[in-house]
């Protein structure tokens, strides 16, 4: 591992002054994505900013209803909050589904948010990879590339968005809370990671230097029927070959909100927009959820070795939406 400085913040401005201070800088929050690239040799900080212990550590009610999550609150405190798993349960069941009990007890939001893609390519410095290295080509594309992307990709990169947390937090339309050289602002996670186009090195829409300080949970999707599912190659300690968070409110007999977020299938948290649309106004049936899904995954280009995943993402789907649906009362 090439020698780096440590330097510990005390505050939000003191960490951004401080990346501004030391060009090719990283802030550390949990190490747990961070460090493994650097002992891999793909990521080579010369200064490594902890903002771990920064006092962004807790999870606050908003007075509209909403919840804040500060960047440094570990996952399994995330989880296990009960504001979170009464209001937000999609986002305690994708927190919980993620990893292992030792790794979320030191993973940060923050970091979790911007954990880089799991593609093997990307992580062996030997061979091609544009995300890596730009213009270095995809090793992926010709050859092992049964865990990426059908949606959304590009002949640049087939690399797929690691985290569950994220997808549950896009389809609750989550905002990310930034600080930087041009102040606050927050970004809707739905649109925080990019998808790859001609620039896969830039994974999401983070400007240099930038600090995430925490994450919005809006009022709107508090306390209604939200749920994540995954399908994965062992029960636990295994990342997403396709998962789905969703959020359904049904008034009157038919869907007045529907958010519905794939992980697992694209370069980032997939927001499912057309599947929405469908369903608003429908009545949540099954024939309804069905047509709603076929019209999403209608987008999906499969390679030779992923294709399994546009079945795998249908049934997951149904699963989820069905078991959010209200039931129909039986006859008496
Ligand atoms: C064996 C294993 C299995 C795993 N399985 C899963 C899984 O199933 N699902 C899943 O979702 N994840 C999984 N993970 C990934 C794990 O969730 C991430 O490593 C973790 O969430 C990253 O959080 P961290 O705080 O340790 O980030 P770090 O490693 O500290 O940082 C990651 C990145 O975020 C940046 N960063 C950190 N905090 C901030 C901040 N506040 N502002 C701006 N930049 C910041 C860092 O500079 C770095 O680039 C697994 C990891 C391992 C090792
Ligand atoms: S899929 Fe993306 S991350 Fe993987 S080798 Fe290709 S360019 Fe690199």
């Amino acid at each position: 591992m090439k020698p780096f400085a440590y330097v510990r913040a005390g505050s939000v401005e003191e960490a951004v002054d401080a990346h501004a201070a030391h060009p090719g800088a990283r802030y550390l929050g949990g190490g747990t994505n961070l460090m493994d690239l650097m002992k891999l040799d793909v990521e080579r900080p010369g200064t490594l900013i902890d903002v771990s212990r920064l006092p962004l550590d807790d999870v606050r009610e908003l007075p509209d209803g909403g919840l804040w999550a500060g960047a440094t609150v570990r996952n399994s405190d995330l989880a296990a909050h009960p504001a979170v798993r009464d209001r937000y349960p999609a986002l305690s069941q994708a927190l919980l589904s993620g990893a292992s009990g030792q790794l979320r007890n030191v993973a940060t939001t923050g970091g979790n948010l911007l954990q880089r893609t799991r593609c093997p390519y990307f992580q062996d410095v030997t061979k091609p990879c544009n995300k890596r290295e730009p213009g270095s080509g995809c090793g992926a594309l010709e050859g092992v590339h049964r865990d990426h992307a059908v949606l959304g990709y590009s002949e640049r990169c087939i690399a797929t968005h690691p985290s569950d947390m994220a997808v549950a937090l896009a389809a609750l339309d989550a905002e990310v809370e930034l600080y930087g050289a041009d102040g606050k602002r927050k970004v809707p996670v739905a649109e925080f990671h990019r998808l790859p186009g001609e620039h896969p090195e830039r994974d999401t829409e983070i400007r240099p230097g930038e600090l995430i300080t925490g994450v919005v949970l809006p009022a709107a999707t508090a306390g209604l029927p939200s749920a994540y599912r995954k399908a994965r190659d062992r029960a636990s300690y295994a990342f997403a070959l396709a998962s789905v968070a969703a959020v359904l409110e049904v008034a009157d007999g038919v869907v007045h909100r529907a958010g519905i977020a794939f992980g697992g299938v694209a370069h980032r948290p997939w927001r499912a927009r057309r599947a929405e649309e469908a369903l608003l106004g429908a009545a949540p049936t099954a024939d309804a959820f069905e047509h709603a899904v076929d019209l999403e995954l209608a987008a999906a280009r499969p390679l030779g070795d992923n294709a399994y995943k546009v079945p795998l993402t249908r049934g997951v789907t149904l699963d989820v939406l069905t078991r959010l649906a209200p039931r129909t009362p039986a006859p008496v």
